[in-house]
C-alpha cells in the first residue's frame, strides 16, 4: 500500500540562505505515527509507504523549484506544493485563520467574511489537487489532514471515483449554530468537499455528531449511526481520537539529553514547585485566563507565595496577525503585573519564555513540573496535556486540564476545570500542589496506560482500517443494473414451486403524483397482479407506507396480501386486517402539532394521519423551501424519537411512526408463510431497505431508482418493474 498524506505544511522545514536551501525534518507526532504505523506493516506488505504532500513553509523562487522537488522527493518522500506568496495571505492568514480558525474554535465575532478570502481558499485547494493528481497512482490510498483542505477530498474524488480518500479535522467541528454563520454557499461547498472523502474523522464524538448535524441540516443527507448515504456514495463520520507517541515521550524521560538538561533546570528550580504553561501563541489556548487564575492562586495563598514558579513558555505563532500580535502585549502587561506584584528580590513568580522550545528540553521541563496547567478555552484535542503525563516516567506530576479540550474526554484522571472560572483554575492549582504523591501516581499510572494503549500508531492504523473497510461497503451498497440477470431470475421463477413476490407500491408499482390521493393504480396493472396470483404457486404481497383504506380501496379485490403502514397491520389474501405485533400510537397528539405547525409554514404541504404513523407531505410545495423546511423539521423531530417513535424521511415525505414497525418485520413475517423457492422484492424508499437487509441471501431484491442500496440488483423506475412483472405474468 502507498499511503499519500496530503497536509497543508510538509513536516519539513526549508530555509533559504543567500540561495542556497537547506531541508530540515521536523518530528512532529503525526510523522512519527505515520512512519510506525507503515513500518508496523512491512511485516504484510513489503512496500508500505508515504509520500507527503504540501507547502513547503517559504515561497520558493521558480527557478529553484526543480531542486527543491527532486530533493524533497529522493530524501525525504515529500512532493511539495508551490504557492505564492500572495496566495498564502489570501488562504492561510485569510480564510484558513481568519475565518475558519476563529469560528471552528467558537470565537464568531473574530471571524472576517471577506470574499477573496474564499476565492483564494478553493484556487488553492484546486492546486493541491493538482499536486496530488501529478503523483498519485492506483493503488494509493489518500488521507488529507485538516481545516486548510476541505475542498480537496470532493476535488480528487471528481478525478479519481474509486481511491479510498480519507480526511481528518485536528480542530473541533463546532455546534451547527455556529457552522451556519458562513455564508450558505460557503458551508455548502464545505460540507460537499468533505464528504468527497469516505471516511471523516474527528477527535471527539461530539464533533462527529455535530458535523453529522449539519450534514443533516445543510445537505439534508441523514446517516444511520455515522454512514452517510449519498445518491450515488456513502461515506462515514466517525470518532478518532489521537494519540501521541507515547514509547518516544516516555523513552526521553530517561534520555541523557534530558536528564541532563533535568539536572541544571533542578539547580535553577530548586526548593520551588514548578507549574508549567506552554502553548503556541494563540487566543484559543487561554493563556490569559490562566495568569488571572494563577493571579488569583497566589494572594488567596500567600503561603505559597516565594515557594512556587510558573514557567510560561508562549511559543512564537502566526506572527503578524494583529490579533495575535495584541495578545502577545496583553500577556506581557499581565506577567509584568503579576510579577511586578507578588515577586520579590528573591522570587519572580512568572518565569516568561517566548520561544519554541525543542523536543528534549521540552521534555525536560515536563520531567521537572509539579503540575501541567493546560487551560484552552477551546481545543481540538491538546497533545501537551498527553506529551506531559507520558513523559513522567517516575509517575509523579499533576495535570490540571480545561474541560474545553478534546483531551478531557479520555484524561479524566486529571483535575478538570472550566477555563473561564478564575476561581475554579485557583483552587485546582492549590488542590494540585497538596495531592499526596499516592495519589498522583494512582491517577497518572492509569492514564499512562490509556496513552500507551491508545497511541498515535494505532490511531493511524484505526483510521486508515477503518477507511479500507469502507471499500467493502461501498461495493454492497453500489447500484448494480439487473441487466444480465434478468434471464436467471425468470428462469428462477419459472423453475420454482413456491414463490414470493414482496412489492413496495409507491413509486415501485406506480408513479409518485402530486396527490398522494390520485396514486391510483390502472387497469393494466390490476390485471398483471391479478394474473400472477392466480396461479397458486405465486403468492404476491403489497408492502405499502400506506393507510389501510387506501391499500383496500386500491387493492382490496385481488387475491393477494397487503401490509399497511410500513408493516403495521397485514391483511392475508380474503383475511382480515389485523396488527402483526402490538403498537402503541399515544404519542401522536404530541407529534401532531408539530407537524400541523410546518404545514402552516408551507404552502402546499399537508398532514396526513394514520393509524399507527402521521406523515407531513410536501411534493407539492416549493421545492427549494420544501427540502429547507423538510431538513429542519427532520432535526427538530431526532430529539423525539425515542422506544415509542420512529422517524423517516422518504421521497417528500418526513413520517413519524410507533417504533418497532418496519417492512422487514412485515417481510419476515412472509417469509414463514410458505416454503419459499423463489423470493423478489422491489422499492424505492428507505423503508425499503429494512427488508432488503433480512432476506436470504439468493433472493432477488431491486430498489427501484439508481441510488445506492442493500439490494442486490437495480431498475431504473416503475415502468422497468412494471415491465419484469409482465415478463413474469407470460411464464406458464
Ligand atoms: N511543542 C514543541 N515545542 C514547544 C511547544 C510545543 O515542540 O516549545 C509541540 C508539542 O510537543 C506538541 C505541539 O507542539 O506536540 C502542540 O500541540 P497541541 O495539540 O498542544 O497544540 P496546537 O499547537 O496543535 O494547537
Amino acid at each position: 500500500m502507498r499511503l499519500l498524506v496530503v497536509s497543508n505544511r510538509l513536516p519539513i522545514n526549508v530555509a533559504e540562505k543567500e540561495g542556497k536551501l537547506t531541508f530540515q525534518q521536523s518530528a512532529g507526532g503525526l510523522v512519527s505515527g505515520l512512519s510506525a504505523y507503515l513500518a508496523s506493516l512491512q511485516g504484510a506488505s513489503a512496500n508500505s509507504e508515504y509520500i507527503w504532500v504540501g507547502w513547503p513553509g517559504i515561497t520558493v523562487e521558480d527557478d529553484l523549484q526543480a531542486e527543491v522537488k527532486s530533493k524533497m522527493q529522493t530524501t525525504f518522500q515529500a512532493y511539495p506544493v508551490f504557492l505564492p506568496e500572495d496566495a498564502m495571505e489570501d488562504f492561510y492568514h485569510g480564510f484558513c485563520n481568519k475565518i475558519i480558525w476563529p469560528l471552528f474554535h467558537y470565537l464568531p465575532s473574530y471571524a472576517i467574511y471577506d470574499e477573496a478570502y474564499w476565492t483564494q481558499y478553493k484556487q488553492v485547494n484546486e492546486t493541491f489537487c493538482a499536486a496530488v493528481m501529478d503523483i498519485i497512482r492506483p493503488g494509493d490510498v489518500v488521507w488529507i489532514h485538516d481545516y486548510h483542505l476541505m475542498l480537496l477530498p470532493l476535488l480528487l474524488r471528481q478525478r479519481m471515483p474509486d481511491v479510498p480518500i480519507g480526511f481528518f479535522l485536528h480542530i473541533p467541528f463546532p455546534s451547527f449554530e455556529i457552522f451556519r454563520l458562513l455564508p450558505e454557499t460557503w458551508r455548502t461547498e464545505i460540507l460537499e468537499g468533505l464528504l468527497g472523502a469516505d471516511l471523516i474523522g474527528f477527535h471527539t464524538h461530539e464533533y462527529t455528531q455535530y458535523f453529522l448535524r449539519s450534514v443533516r441540516r445543510i445537505l439534508g443527507h441523514q446517516n444511520d449511526m455515522g454512514l452517510i448515504r449519498m445518491e450515488d456514495r456513502v461515506a462515514k463520520a466517525g470518532t478518532f481520537p489521537m494519540g501521541i507517541d507515547f514509547d518516544r515521550f516516555n523513552a526521553a524521560g530517561k534520555a541523557p539529553e534530558v536528564l541532563k538538561e533535568k539536572g541544571k533546570l533542578k539547580k535553577t528550580l530548586a526548593d520551588v514547585k514548578v507549574i508549567l504553561s506552554v502553548d503556541r501563541l494563540d487566543y484559543t489556548k487561554g493563556i490569559i485566563n490562566r495568569l488571572r487564575g494563577y493571579q488569583l492562586f497566589l494572594s488567596q495563598h500567600p503561603e505559597y507565595q516565594g515557594q512556587v514558579v510558573l514557567l510560561l513558555v508562549v511559543v512564537p505563532s502566526r506572527i503578524g496577525v494583529e490579533r495575535y500580535q495584541q495578545m502577545k502585549r496583553q500577556i506581557n502587561e499581565l506577567v509584568g503585573e503579576i510579577n511586578g506584584k507578588f515577586g520579590t528580590i528573591n522570587w519572580t513568580p512568572i518565569i516568561y519564555q517566548y520561544k519554541f522550545l525543542p523536543f528534549y528540553p521540552l521534555v525536560a521541563l515536563y520531567g521537572v513540573s509539579d503540575v501541567a496547567l493546560v487551560t484552552p478555552i477551546r481545543d481540538g484535542m491538546n497533545l501537551i496535556a498527553k506529551e506531559y503525563i507520558a513523559a513522567r516516567t517516575d509517575q509523579i506530576g499533576v495535570l490540571i486540564l480545561s474541560e474545553m479540550a478534546g483531551t478531557s474526554k479520555e484524561m479524566v484522571e486529571a483535575i478538570i476545570i472550566n477555563p473561564n472560572d478564575t476561581a475554579e483554575i485557583a483552587s485546582a492549582l492549590a488542590l494540585a500542589l497538596e495531592m499526596p504523591e499516592e495519589e498522583q501516581i494512582s491517577r497518572n499510572q492509569v492514564m499512562q496506560a490509556r496513552l500507551k494503549r491508545y497511541d498515535v500508531i494505532r490511531w493511524s492504523g484505526t483510521f486508515i482500517n477503518t477507511l479500507l473497510g469502507l471499500q467493502e461497503e461501498q461495493k454492497i451498497f453500489a447500484p448494480a443494473l439487473l441487466g444480465d440477470n434478468r434471464e436467471a431470475l425468470l428462469s428462477s421463477f419459472r423453475r420454482a414451486r413456491r414463490r414470493l413476490l414482496l412489492l413496495d407500491y409507491d413509486g415501485t408499482l406506480v408513479p409518485f403524483t402530486e396527490d398522494p390521493l390520485a396514486a391510483k393504480p390502472g387497469d393494466d396493472l390490476l390485471a398483471t397482479l391479478a394474473t400472477l396470483a392466480a396461479d397458486p404457486r405465486t403468492e404476491i404481497c403489497v408492502i405499502s407506507g400506506r393507510a389501510r383504506d387506501a391499500l383496500e380501496n386500491w387493492l382490496g379485490s385481488l387475491n393477494i396480501g397487503l401490509v399497511c403502514e410500513h408493516g403495521a397491520m397485514l391483511k392475508q389474501k380474503d383475511g382480515a386486517w389485523k396488527l402483526i405485533k402490538p403498537l402503541m400510537n399515544n404519542w401522536k397528539p404530541r407529534i401532531l402539532p408539530i407537524l400541523e405547525r410546518y404545514a402552516d409554514r408551507l404552502p402546499g404541504s399537508f398532514v396526513e394521519e394514520k393509524e399507527f404513523a402521521v406523515t407531513w407531505h410536501y411534493r407539492k410545495a416549493d421545492p427549494k423551501f420544501g427540502s429547507a423546511l423538510a431538513k429542519e423539521l427532520m432535526d427538530d423531530l431526532l430529539d423525539f424519537a425515542n422506544i415509542d417513535v420512529q422517524v423517516l424521511q422518504g421521497s417528500k415525505v418526513i413520517e413519524v411512526r410507533s417504533a418497532g414497525m418496519t417492512k422487514a418485520s412485515a417481510g419476515q413475517y412472509w417469509l414463514t408463510q410458505g416454503d419459499f423457492d423463489f423470493v423478489l422484492a422491489a422499492g424505492d424508499d428507505w423503508t425499503d431497505e429494512d427488508l432488503f437487509r433480512i432476506l436470504p441471501r439468493n433472493a432477488y431484491s431491486i430498489k427501484v431508482g439508481l441510488t445506492q442500496s442493500y439490494a442486490r440488483f437495480n431498475l431504473r423506475d416503475y415502468s422497468e418493474v412494471i415491465a419484469l412483472l409482465e415478463d413474469l405474468r407470460r411464464i406458464e
